[in-house]
């Protein structure tokens, strides 16, 4: 049981911001219409193969209107190694459609907005609003993020709807685009979903380490 969750929030966030003073969002992109389709792409596929992709996608798609000039199946083909390939051509399709029929062709900013696209639920829209205009409209919640979190007693939940709950009310709004960068690295770096290496960890002192088996000693 941990007394002062804010507190003990406050302490991991001093201690993650001075281990990872690099974070940074892991899709490359050079704005928000690439970061939105990156997005789309990473659901149940690795950051490093949706950047292999993109490498390439994003030569030949450059604005919504090039993904429309192609059929489903040429796009099929670009993005097949992402997996869920199909539903994933068809989204970013009718997205696109959407994109050039509601919004004159350019990323919307608002949460609203975001979740008419679609393949675009909170996570993707916090990650573009977060990453590409700098707005901290919540807390993107991703397999680390959700991981780290009930490991060291910052939520009890397990949806991500709910987690990102708990995490807006600890961490301050001033870190909320930040703080899911930070233990995306701690937990890609030390603390790893099968063997987290406690005993490397900037957090060990303060970790409740819930959920999970001592195999660092
Ligand atoms: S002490 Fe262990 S469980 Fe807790 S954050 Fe560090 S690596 Fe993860």
């Amino acid at each position: 049981m941990i007394p002062d969750k804010k507190k003990h929030a406050a302490q991991i966030i001093k201690r993650l911001k001075k281990e990872y003073p690099d974070a940074h969002c892991a899709l490359v992109h050079t704005n928000a219409f690439e970061l939105l389709i990156a997005t789309i792409l990473s659901a149940q596929c690795t950051d490093v193969r949706v950047n292999i992709v993109t490498a390439n996608l994003f030569r030949k798609y450059r604005q919504p209107q090039d993904y429309l000039k192609v059929s489903q199946e040429e796009l099929e083909q670009d993005i097949r190694s992402t997996g869920f390939f199909r539903n994933k051509a068809k989204n970013i399709q009718a997205a696109c459609e959407k994109i050039i029929a509601n919004f004159d062709g350019a990323i919307p900013n608002t949460m609203e907005e975001l979740l008419t696209l679609n393949g675009v639920a909170r996570k993707t829209a916090n990650v573009v609003l977060g990453n590409a205009f700098g707005i901290a409209s919540g807390v993107v919640v991703d397999t680390h993020v959700s991981r780290l979190s009930n490991r060291l007693g910052l939520t009890e939940e397990t949806t991500p709807e709910k987690i990102e709950k708990d995490l807006s009310e600890l961490v301050p709004k001033k870190d909320w685009i930040m703080f899911p960068h930070w233990l995306i690295s701690h937990g890609r770096a030390i603390c790893n979903a099968r063997k987290p290496k406690c005993a490397e960890c900037v957090l060990e002192n303060i970790c409740p380490k819930i959920g999970i088996i001592r195999n660092d000693r």
